[in-house]
C-alpha cells in the first residue's frame, strides 16, 4: 500500500466509523419514535419532521431534513449529486423506507403508508412514457386495473375505477394540461413539452395531491430546457398542485421555486425564497452555490471596522460593524445552549447504550472546540474572515451610495455575453469575475478600475463559513 492509498484508506475508514456512529443514534431515535403519538401538524400540507435515512451500506444519505410544505407550493431541492436529493424524494414517495423521523402529508402520519395511500406521483426525468400507447392509453394505463379508495356511501372503499371514471379523469386532465387533441397521438409524434404535459397529466389522474419531479428537464437541450422552465411555472400556475421538484442546476432552482432548499452532503444548509438565499445566503456553501458566476471570495482581515484585502481597506458602515461585532458573542452563546442542552441529556449517561454515549462524547468534544475557538477569535483584535461578493457587484460604473476604493485589476479573460462582460482576473491569487456593462470592447490584458458596492458585500466566519451577514 502506498502513501496515498493507505491515505485514501484511512479517510474511507474514518467516514466509515463516522457513519457507524449516526447508525445508531438514528436507530435509537427511531425506536423511541415508534412509542410516540403522531400528530399531523395543522399549517402545512406536507411535513417533514426531523428525517434521517441510512442505507443498508449504513451510508447516511440524509441527515435531520426538516421542511414544512403549504399546499399548493412549488418547491426545489438543489444541491451537487450525492447530496440526498433523491432520496428525500423517494422516501416522500413511499419507495424508499424512512430510517427515522416523522412524514406527514394531508393531515395523516405517512410514515407506514404504502405509496399508492400517499396520493403522491412521481414524474421521472425521461417521462417514462410507453412509445407503443397513445397518449390515452398511457395515461389509461396506471389507472386500469389498480384500486383506489373510493367514497361509497359514506364510508371508503378500495375498489377498481370503472371505465367511465377513467375516461372522465383523463379529459378533466387533458382539458386541463391543454392535451385533448393530442390525446390520439402516441408520444413519439409529440415534442418535448407536450410528452411533459403527458407526464404530468399521468400524475394528474391518479388524483395526486402532490406531484414529485426528479430532474425532469436534465436530458433536454437547453433551450428546449428554458422553454419547459417556464411552461412547468405556468403549469404549477394552472394546476394549484404542491409540487416538489429535484435539480442539480441553481439556475432551475431559482427561476421556478417559491421555495428553494438547499443540500449539502444530506443536510439542509438554507431554505428560503430565490431572492433570500440569492441576497442573504446562510452560509459561504450558499453564496458560491447559488449565483452564476459564483461569489468571488477571498481571506481578509478585520480590525476596528476595517477590511483588509491586502493592500487595500474597506470601511464598514456601522450596521455592517455592529454585526460583525455582535456576531461571535452570539455564536458562543449559541453553542454555550447547545452544550448545556447536550449535557442534560439523560440518555448521554447511560452506561448500557455505551455506542449512543460514545457518539454523545463526541459531540460535546466538538461543541467544546468550537466554543473555545471562537473565544479565542473573539479575544482577538484583528479577525480573519472570508470575504465575498458577487460579480455583478464589483463595477466599473456605479450609482451605489457607497463603494470601495478603486481597484485596478488586470483582465485575464474577457466573455461578451452580449449586454454584459464577464471580466476575469486574479486578486491574491484567487480567480475572481466581474461583471460590467459592454458598453465599450475589453481586451485580455486591459488595466480596469473596479469599484466593489459595498453595500453587498459577504463576510463569513472562518470557523464555521457561517454567514455574518
Ligand atoms: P442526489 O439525488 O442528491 O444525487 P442521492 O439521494 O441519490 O443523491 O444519494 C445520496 C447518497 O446516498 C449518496 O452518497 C449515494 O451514494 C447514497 N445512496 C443512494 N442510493 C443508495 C442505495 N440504494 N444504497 C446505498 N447508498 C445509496
Amino acid at each position: 500500500m502506498n502513501e496515498k492509498e493507505k491515505l485514501e484508506w484511512q479517510k474511507e475508514n474514518e467516514e466509515r466509523r463516522k457513519n457507524n456512529e449516526n447508525y445508531f443514534e438514528v436507530l435509537s431515535l427511531a425506536k423511541k419514535e415508534q412509542k410516540q403519538e403522531h400528530t399531523a401538524p395543522t399549517d402545512c400540507f406536507l411535513s417533514c419532521q426531523h428525517i434521517n435515512k441510512i442505507y443498508s451500506n449504513r451510508i447516511q444519505a440524509v441527515t435531520d431534513f426538516s421542511l414544512d410544505v403549504k399546499d399548493g407550493e412549488f418547491i426545489v431541492l438543489v444541491g451537487p449529486s450525492g447530496c440526498g436529493k433523491s432520496t428525500t424524494l423517494r422516501m416522500i414517495a413511499g419507495l424508499e423506507d424512512i430510517t427515522s423521523g416523522d412524514l406527514y402529508i394531508d393531515g395523516k402520519y405517512a410514515n407506514k403508508l404504502e405509496p399508492k395511500e400517499r396520493h403522491v406521483a412521481m414524474v421521472f426525468q425521461s417521462y417514462a412514457l410507453y412509445p407503443h400507447m397513445s397518449v390515452y392509453e398511457n395515461m389509461a394505463f396506471g389507472l386500469k386495473g389498480s384500486k383506489e379508495a373510493v367514497e361509497v356511501d359514506g364510508h371508503i372503499e378500495m375498489r377498481r375505477l370503472t371505465r367511465e371514471e377513467i375516461d372522465g379523469r383523463i379529459q378533466a386532465a387533458a382539458k386541463a394540461l391543454q392535451i385533448t387533441e393530442y390525446l390520439n397521438r402516441k408520444p413519439t409524434q409529440l415534442s418535448g413539452g407536450q410528452c411533459q404535459r403527458v407526464a404530468l397529466g399521468r400524475a394528474y389522474v391518479r388524483n395526486a395531491k402532490v406531484f414529485l419531479l426528479d430532474e425532469p428537464l436534465s436530458n433536454l437541450d437547453a433551450k428546449l430546457r428554458i422553454q419547459m422552465r417556464s411552461e412547468l411555472v405556468r403549469l404549477h400556475d394552472d394546476l394549484k398542485n404542491t409540487m416538489i421538484y429535484v435539480t442539480h442546476d441553481q439556475t432551475e432552482a431559482m427561476t421556478m421555486a417559491d421555495r428553494i432548499v438547499i443540500l449539502k452532503l444530506g443536510k439542509i444548509q438554507q431554505i428560503g425564497t430565490p431572492i433570500e438565499v440569492y441576497d442573504h445566503p446562510a452560509n459561504l456553501f450558499v453564496a458560491t452555490f447559488i449565483g452564476s458566476p459564483t461569489t468571488n471570495v477571498i481571506e481578509a482581515l478585520y480590525r476596528n471596522g476595517k477590511i483588509s484585502l491586502g493592500d487595500s481597506q474597506i470601511t464598514l458602515s456601522p450596521e455592517q460593524q455592529e454585526k460583525i461585532e455582535a456576531f461571535y458573542p452570539a455564536e458562543i452563546e449559541a453553542h454555550k445552549a447547545h452544550l448545556a442542552k447536550l449535557e442534560a441529556e439523560p440518555r448521554y449517561k447511560d452506561k448500557k447504550q455505551t455506542k449512543l454515549a460514545k457518539s454523545y462524547q463526541k459531540e460535546l468534544v466538538r461543541e467544546k472546540e468550537l466554543i473555545q475557538a471562537f473565544e479565542t477569535l473573539n479575544g482577538k483584535e484583528e479577525k480573519p474572515i472570508l470575504f465575498g461578493i458577487r460579480p455583478e457587484n464589483l463595477s466599473s460604473i456605479s450609482d451605489s451610495k457607497r463603494l470601495s476604493d478603486p481597484l485596478k485589476v488586470k483582465i485575464e479573460a474577457a466573455e461578451l455575453l452580449g449586454a454584459d462582460y464577464y471580466l476575469h482576473f486574479s486578486l491574491q491569487e484567487k480567480d475572481w469575475c466581474a461583471k460590467v456593462p459592454a458598453d465599450r470592447l475589453y481586451h485580455i490584458g486591459d488595466e480596469v478600475v473596479l469599484k466593489m458596492d459595498l453595500e453587498k458585500i459577504h463576510l463569513f466566519d472562518t470557523i464555521t463559513e457561517k454567514s455574518i451577514f
